[in-house]
C-alpha cells in the first residue's frame, strides 16, 4: 500500500468512526424518547413486555419473542415517508 492509499484509508476510517458515533447517538436519543412513554406496552399475542429498540433508525417497542412491534406516530410517519 503506498502513501496515498494509506492516507485515503485513514480518512475513510475516520469518516466511518464519525458515522458510527452519530448513529449510536441517534439510536440513544430515539430510545430515550421511547422510554418516556408512560404506559408499559405488552405484546398482544404473548403479553410479554415490549422492549425499546432501534431498527433501521426507527425507535420501536418490540416483542422479545418475535411477534412484532409497536411504532409511535412520529416513527410511523418516518417509515411511511421512506417508500
Ligand atoms: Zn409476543
Amino acid at each position: 500500500m503506498d502513501e496515498k492509499d494509506r492516507f485515503g484509508q485513514k480518512i475513510h476510517d475516520r469518516e466511518k468512526a464519525h458515522e458510527d458515533q452519530w448513529a449510536r447517538q441517534r439510536d440513544q436519543e430515539l430510545l430515550d424518547k421511547l422510554r418516556k412513554h408512560p404506559a408499559e406496552l405488552h405484546c398482544p399475542q404473548c403479553h410479554a413486555l415490549l422492549k425499546p429498540e432501534t431498527v433501521a433508525g426507527l425507535a420501536v417497542m418490540r416483542c422479545a419473542h418475535g411477534h412484532g412491534g409497536w411504532l409511535d406516530h412520529e416513527n410511523l410517519a418516518k417509515l411511511t415517508d421512506r417508500k
